[in-house]
Order: structure tokens, then C-alpha cells, then sequence
């Protein structure tokens, strides 16, 4: 695959004019995961033009084809799991077994939404006029232009295009450029899958250029964007000015909760599962353990002890628990953060060295901060590493507090067994998902995912409720007599 230039995919054809780039693996860095003809700004607008072309006839082609499209890519998807999976553990540095689950993934939000072009239904109302007759359908918004992070290529991105094209909308996708192949591999499956030119797009290259093109247009009509605050920000000032519709999911500072009445087994899988899994690249990680007094020497102990357990390795070697960091920008990044944790005052009771192993990578020991308050900067910033930091607390009241004590509020967890806590905690935690004895990271398809605070902006993702950002609602009045 290295050896093909992968060009952008605009109105029905491959383009391959542009600068190259290359996705290298952050396992072993010298290897090649492919080369991409980077786009321009005159690539994202002849994309947006060929999504405005296509938009009506996608919008018009009858539902049962619409469904087979979205059924095709589903079930591509499903059957080459292990393959792509593979590409996405060889370019993002997630374990197989985690690469082959995000296409099975992927293709479960196809098929999803691939029954759910036949399900939709408007409303008839009684008018408070004599005669008349009121009814509320849903239409397409028209050309979405879909931004994407590096840390799920393949499932975020499959999350927005699938509901986007099921409800007969066009597609301009941006994907993170540290992830090219995989969003291209993507985007070739869908190239196949039916649909009339220009009704999905693709544009690779800096975000810099591509997204602040699509931000900036007057020719689209929503974006969907994952990934950082400060990006989302930006995107959201640029759409305003033509009033584009915008649907935000970025950053998070997720608490797990651990009560005294806890599982200790429970409670010791959740953390490192939150906290270290995707090696703690996930947007729903657990970088904050809000632990009560009583079980709080016991839990650290125990946690510190499956930290150190935890197989840090190449991605594609099946021993390996944790893959390496992205790229050698992320991993300075973290090294920063534990530099500043120790400053402030925390202990750094393991980890967050990096590592060098057989094959040269973006290694580290996964780390855990102990002794910390919720003030301390890395509590309060989001991370993305594989680092967590233990918050002591006296009382529920008190982890609720802190739990709730963030710029944040995507996911929010509690290990108990009180139902009372649970239920409490359930109702008062302020996030767009909470966790009873699970990890904070790890969500259903078919369900709303987001938050809030400064994690969401917008309507909610998945499930029923993406038609709320994928679709505009029209009331329609006739006299009838
Ligand atoms: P990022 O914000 O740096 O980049 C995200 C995307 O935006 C990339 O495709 C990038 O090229 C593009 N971009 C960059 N500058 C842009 C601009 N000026 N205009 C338009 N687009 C631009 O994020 P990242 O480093 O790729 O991903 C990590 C972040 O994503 C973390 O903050 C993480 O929490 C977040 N994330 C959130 C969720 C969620 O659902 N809430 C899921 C996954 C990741």
C-alpha cells in the first residue's frame, strides 16, 4: 500500500495533483502506512461545489437504494474487519484486537442507519383553523462537511457520513491527516457503493487549509465536527458568519468515582480500562479517580500494581495491552504534562517515562499521579495520554462536587453498590453520559452520545437523535375545503 499515491475522491473521480504526504506508524517509525496527494483550498471547494450538485440527487433517489448503499458500506466493512482493522492498529497505534473492533463498529453505524432510511416519518397535526390542515416532515440540511479527529479514523468519521447520507444529505469529509489511510480505505468503500457523483467527497491534507475552507464557506451547510476545544471554537466563530449549522463534540477531563461500598475488581478494570486503554487517546478517558478515604490506600495499591502489569507494545503484537502514543508531538506533550504534575506537587507513583522498545515508536509507561488536587493543572486540562491522577475525597457529596468541578462533562462514572449513590449520582452528575460500575469510555450506536459544558456544541450524535443536526424540520399549512 505504501508504494500507491492515495489522491482525494471529488465528484465521482480520484484526483492525485497536490503535494505528498505520508502516515507513518507510530509502532515502528520506519514504516510507511501510505502516501496521500494533499488538497487545497480550490480541492475542498470544487468538493463543496460537486456535494451542492449532488445533494438534490442523492436527496431524490428512492429509499430502498439509499438503504442499499449504506448496506453495502456496512457490510464491506464488517467483512474486511480484520484487514482495516489492521491498517487502523498500523496507523493510529491502537491494539488490533481495537483496530478490527472500530470497523465492526463502523459497520454496525451503516447498518443502523441504513434501516433508518426507511423509518422516516413526519406528523400530522390539527390546525387551530377551521379547514386547515398541518403537517411536519423532516428534510435534508443539504452539503455536511464532516472534520474528523485521529484517535477513532475510522468509527467518528463512519458516525456522521452514515446518518448524513441516510437522511440524503451530501458529504465533504476532512479527515485528521495522521489517519489518511484508514479514512481513505473508507472513503473507496463508499466510492462503490452507489451513489451519484458528488454526493461523498473526499479531501486529505492540513486542517489549517482544508478545514478553515470548509468552515469558512458559504456553500455548506453544516458541519460535524470532532476534536479538540480550541479547534471546535474556531470552527464555530468561522461557520457563524454564514450561519452554517454546527455540531461540535471535543475534549473532556472525565471523573471515575470509586465509593468505599465498591468492588474492588470492578473498580481497579474500570480505571485502567478508562484510563489506559487507546492509550488514553479517548475523549471519554478517565483522567481523574475521585476515590473516598476509606478504600482510597487499598485502591491505589491495587491500581498501581495493574498499571505496572500492563503490556506497553508494537500494536499489531498481539501481547499488547497498550499501543504507543500517536505521534512524537502527542507524546511531548504528555511528557510536559508530567512534568507540570510533578511541579505542582503531585506524586508521580508510576510511569511516564518513555519507552524505547525493538522497534522504534512513540512509547511510554502508562502513569499515575497520586496525592493530587482537582486545582492542579492537570486536572483541569485535558491530557490525552495514558496518565490519571488519584483526587482523595472524604464523602459522596464531596466526589460528586469535584466530579462536577470541570470545564467539562462528557462522561462521568461511579463504581458503588449503593443503589442510592448510583441513582443520585445519575441524576446529578453534569455530563452527557454516565457510568455505573463501567468504564467512562465505551458507548452504544444506536443511543445519543455527547455532553456538556465545553465538551459539546450542538445536537447530539447517534442513534435517533443525530436527525436532529442532520435534518431540518418543514411545517407545511393547506386549506383543505
Ligand atoms: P484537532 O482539533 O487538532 O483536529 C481535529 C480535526 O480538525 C482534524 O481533522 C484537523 O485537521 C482539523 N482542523 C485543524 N485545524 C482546523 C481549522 N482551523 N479549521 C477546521 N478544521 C481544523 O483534534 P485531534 O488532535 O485530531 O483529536 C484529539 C481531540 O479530539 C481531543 O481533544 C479529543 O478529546 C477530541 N475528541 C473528541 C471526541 C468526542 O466525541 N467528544 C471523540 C474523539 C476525539
Amino acid at each position: 500500500m505504501s508504494q500507491q499515491v492515495h489522491g482525494n475522491y471529488i465528484d465521482g473521480a480520484w484526483t492525485a495533483d497536490g503535494d505528498e504526504f505520508q502516515s507513518i506508524n507510530p509502532s515502528d517509525t520506519s514504516d510507511v502506512v501510505g502516501r496521500f496527494t494533499g488538497g487545497s483550498k480550490a480541492d475542498c471547494e470544487a468538493a463543496i461545489a460537486a456535494a451542492r450538485k449532488g445533494f438534490p440527487v442523492w436527496a431524490a433517489t428512492p429509499l430502498e437504494q439509499r438503504k442499499a448503499a449504506l448496506d453495502f458500506i456496512g457490510n464491506e466493512l464488517l467483512e474486511r474487519s480484520e484487514e482495516i482493522g489492521r491498517i487502523v492498529a498500523r496507523e493510529e497505534g491502537k491494539p488490533l484486537a481495537e483496530g478490527i473492533g472500530e470497523v465492526a463498529r463502523s459497520a454496525q453505524f451503516f447498518q443502523y442507519y441504513g434501516a433508518e432510511v426507511l423509518r422516516q416519518m413526519g406528523e400530522i397535526a390539527n390546525s387551530v383553523r377551521p379547514g386547515v390542515e398541518v403537517d411536519v416532515m423532516r428534510e435534508p440540511l443539504g452539503v455536511i462537511g464532516v472534520i474528523t479527529p485521529w484517535n477513532f479514523p475510522i468509527a467518528v468519521a463512519a458516525w456522521k457520513i452514515a446518518p448524513a447520507l441516510a437522511f440524503g444529505n451530501s458529504v465533504v469529509l476532512k479527515p485528521a491527516e495522521l489517519v489518511s489511510v484508514s479514512a481513505w480505505v473508507l472513503a473507496e468503500i463508499i466510492s462503490r457503493s452507489g451513489l451519484p457523483d458528488g454526493a461523498f467527497n473526499l479531501v486529505m491534507g492540513s486542517g489549517s487549509v482544508i478545514g478553515e475552507a470548509m468552515a469558512k464557506s458559504a456553500d455548506i451547510d453544516g458541519i460535524s465536527f470532532t476534536g479538540s476545544v480550541s479547534i471546535g471554537r474556531r470552527i464555530a466563530r468561522n461557520a457563524v458568519d454564514n450561519m452554517t449549522r454546527v455540531q461540535l463534540e471535543m475534549g473532556s477531563k472525565n471523573a471515575l468515582v470509586v465509593l468505599n461500598d465498591a468492588d474492588m475488581d470492578t473498580a481497579v478494570q474500570c480505571a485502567i480500562n478508562g484510563a489506559f486503554f487507546g492509550t488514553g487517546q479517548k475523549c471519554t478517558a478517565s483522567s481523574r479517580l475521585i476515590v473516598e478515604a476509606g478504600i482510597h490506600d487499598e485502591f491505589v495499591e491495587r491500581l498501581l500494581a495493574a498499571t505496572d502489569a500492563l503490556v506497553v507494545g508494537n500494536a499489531l503484537d498481539p501481547a499488547t495491552q497498550i499501543g504507543p502514543v500517536v505521534d512524537e508531538r502527542q507524546l511531548q506533550q504528555n511528557l510536559k504534562y508530567i512534568e507540570i504534575g510533578t511541579n505542582e506537587g503531585a506524586t508521580l507513583a508510576t510511569g511516564g517515562n518513555r519507552l524505547a522498545l525493538e522497534t522504534d515508536g512513540y512509547y511510554m509507561r502508562p502513569a499515575v499521579f497520586t496525592d493530587t488536587s482537582n486545582s492542579m493543572q492537570v486536572n483541569r486540562e485535558e491530557i490525552f495520554g495514558p496518565i490519571t491522577s488519584v483526587i482523595k475525597v472524604a464523602d459522596y457529596d464531596e466526589a460528586l462536587a469535584t466530579s462536577n468541578d470541570s470545564e467539562f462533562g462528557l462522561s462521568a462514572g461511579i463504581i458503588t453498590t449503593s443503589l442510592k449513590h448510583a441513582t443520585h449520582f445519575k441524576r446529578h452528575a453534569e455530563s452527557g453520559c454516565v457510568m455505573v460500575n463501567l468504564p467512562t469510555a465505551g458507548t452504544d450506536y444506536h443511543v445519543p452520545f455527547g455532553g456538556r459544558k465545553s465538551s459539546s456544541y450542538g445536537p447530539r450524535e447517534q442513534g435517533q437523535y443525530a436527525k436532529e443536526f442532520y435534518t431540518t424540520v418543514k411545517t407545511s399549512y393547506v386549506l383543505a375545503t
